[in-house]
């Protein structure tokens, strides 16, 4: 995204492809206004630029040689209050690809350009509307897989994170401008660098900051979801389970960008938690030479799981094929599901217990809907890591804030073992970078690089 233009108007269909009841295309900058007035027929005859903000109108866009593309409606919204803070115009058109395409290649030949993704949420924060962390938000709760899940981003949306962070960064431009003070004065008259009220502020922001990361686990579940594998030998019950989880839980398929179909995710919720469940019996057989290379990416898949949930069969005894599966998941956070026990046991779960002592077996029939609800609870008590957190707490979700807090951390307690120690030169150039780490999660401070990478992974028309 480097080197676009901000003064450029820009234009996309807001809406995902294919049909639907509406669609629209949206254009944002200087030229909006103008660009609708050319293309656009008002029932009331009144040009939009004509328009006040936050208003709609009924009409007709009109392509070359006057050709009616779509009777639309047009919503006008003024700088600086509309969602990039410029001028912005919506085009609700009817829903499909063609009519939208076509209103797209019109304004396009009027003078706006296509966006990049992410680009409208990028100009609402290069214009100030919404900071860094809360811009990442905007494709949280896009993508939000749960309901708790879009809590915490629309918490994240409304700036909670972002205040909790300013706050304590602004204690710590309180500290540091008292250490750049400092070194103006000469050693007697050090008295103004009192060390142990400037490392009491200090500790004082770590310990607010480490309370922020405490909560970190639990926040990039409810963003990055879990990935759970389930695996056993063929036969065990891998699909009827898989089923199961589905057919009660709203399910989204996604394919993972880059991927082939092999590594499709079922995403179910238990208990507001989004697991992504990989079918590891799927790539097994998605292969024309199925055995050898379908096998390799199970493994990969089980190597990059979160949760295993392994399944055995309790009509059945244990054989190699459940002992090779079980060497490999043996050592991983794993959990034992003893599956089919409508029927009469022929494994023994004493023989189990001897290759998971501490891991949790659970008894289930996934045909039967057997202690499947005691499954969720157990799956969701394991994913977990302490206590939930509270409402009034803003909840660290996102692998790039954690990062920076990390780093801001091991500059603040190096300043605050050396205070008394180390040139307060130094002292003072520490206590800037962590100044500057957590300046990059609101993006007080930022890269061209770090904004190419936050909004490269929105889609094109946010
Ligand atoms: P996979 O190869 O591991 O995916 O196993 P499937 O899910 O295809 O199940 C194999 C067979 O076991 C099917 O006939 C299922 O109906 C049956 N099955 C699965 N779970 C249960 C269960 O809990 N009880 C009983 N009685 N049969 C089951």
């Amino acid at each position: 995204m480097q080197g676009l233009n901000q003064n450029d108007t820009i234009c996309a269909i807001a809406t995902s492809a294919g049909e639907a009841g509406i669609g629209i295309v949206r254009l944002s900058g200087k030229e909006a206004l103008k660009i609708a007035d050319k293309i656009f027929i008002p029932k009331n005859g009144k040009k939009p630029s004509e328009m006040p903000g936050y208003t709609l109108h009924y009409g007709h866009v009109k392509g070359v040689n006057n050709k009616i593309i779509d009777e639309v409606l047009l919503s006008i919204m003024r700088a600086p209050k509309s969602y990039t803070k410029e001028d912005v115009i919506e085009i609700n058109a009817h829903g499909g690809v063609i009519p939208l395409r076509e209103i797209l290649q019109l304004v396009v030949s009027k003078g706006a350009r296509p966006a990049e993704p992410g680009e409208f949420t990028k100009r609402a924060f290069l214009n100030g509307r919404i900071d860094l962390s809360q811009a990442e938000a905007v494709l949280d709760i896009i993508t939000a897989k749960t309901e708790s899940s879009l809590n915490a981003a629309k918490r994240q949306l409304d700036g909670e994170l972002s205040a909790s962070i300013k706050d304590i960064r602004s204690d710590i431009i309180g500290v540091h401008a008292e250490v750049e003070a400092s070194l103006d004065f000469t050693e007697e008259d050090l008295e103004l660098l009192k060390e142990p009220v400037l490392g009491k502020k200090l500790d004082i922001a770590v310990a607010e900051l480490k309370k922020l990361l405490k909560d970190y686990p639990n926040g990039k579940v409810l963003r990055e979801g879990v990935t759970t594998v389930i695996c056993g030998k063929p036969n065990v019950g891998k699909s009827t389970l898989m089923n199961r989880f589905l057919k009660h839980k709203r399910v989204i398929v996604t394919a993972t960008p880059g991927t082939t179909r092999d590594a499709i995710e079922e995403i179910v919720n238990v208990r507001g938690i989004p697991l992504k469940i990989v079918d590891t019996a799927g790539v097994m057989h998605t292969d024309d030479e199925p055995s050898m290379e379908g096998v390799r990416r199970s493994k990969e898949y089980m190597e990059s799981a979160d949760l295993i949930l392994l399944v055995l069969d309790s009509s059945d005894a244990l054989n190699n094929e459940d002992i090779n599966v079980i060497e490999t998941v043996r050592e991983k956070k794993v959990l034992v599901l003893v599956n089919k026990t409508d029927l009469p046991a022929r494994l023994k779960i004493e023989e189990i217990k001897r290759y998971f002592e501490n891991k949790k077996i659970i008894k289930i029939s996934a045909k039967k809907d057997k202690n499947l609800d005691k499954l969720y609870n157990i799956i969701s008590d394991s994913i977990w890591s302490g206590e939930v957190s509270s409402s009034n707490q803003p909840v660290l979700t996102n692998v790039r804030h954690e990062q920076a807090i990390k780093e801001s951390i091991v500059f603040l307690e190096n300043v605050i073992a050396e205070l008394s120690t180390k040139g307060k030169e130094l002292i003072a150039m520490d206590l800037k970078e962590a100044i500057n780490k957590l300046g990059l999660i609101t993006g007080e401070n930022f890269t061209e690089d770090l904004l190419d990478e936050i909004f490269s992974r929105f889609c094109i028309g946010k």
